[in-house]
């Protein structure tokens, strides 16, 4: 079964449950389908994704996000005034911060679950760390990347 939304000549929105994709246009074709509120046989396909019957349940808005592949990193273009911000929000999180190196992941967790004591860390992660972080709650940000950095 394929669910349709359909719309009538008057504007009136509803649900049509059809066998397969062709059942529609058949159906259609012979005046078999009419509009819930008004009763014409005027009626177009609203929308030209189908929802497929077996999915009983509503995707969530999250699930319509898919998240970036991994090794996908955000960027961003901005003048040169805006680098100078980026490089002192680096600096001064350099400045705050205690630099644990490859220990980041690991640190933040115990910290995390109070096993160190509270405070800045930074440091490096791999991607599939800070999935795990993620996944226990424990919220981590990458560092701005400055492009003189780059190689
Ligand atoms: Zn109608």
């Amino acid at each position: 079964m394929i669910k349709y939304s359909l719309i009538c000549e008057t504007g009136h929105e509803f649900d049509g449950w059809f066998q397969n994709s062709g059942a529609f246009d058949v159906q259609s074709a012979n005046s078999l389908i009419s509009c819930p509120s008004c009763g014409t046989h005027e009626v177009q396909k609203a929308l030209m994704a189908p929802a497929v019957a077996t999915r009983a349940k509503e995707t969530t808005p999250a699930q319509n996000h898919p998240t970036p592949g991994a090794g996908t990193t955000t960027h961003a273009y901005v003048p040169p005034s805006i680098q100078d911000i980026v490089r002192k929000i680096r600096t001064e999180i350099e400045k705050r911060a205690e630099y644990v190196g490859s220990d980041f992941a690991e640190e933040a967790r115990k910290i995390h679950y109070a096993e160190s004591p509270e405070r800045g860390i930074y440091g490096e992660a791999t991607s599939d760390q800070v999935a795990e972080l993620d996944a226990e709650g424990i919220q981590v940000f990458a560092l701005p990347v400055l492009p003189e950095e780059r190689n």
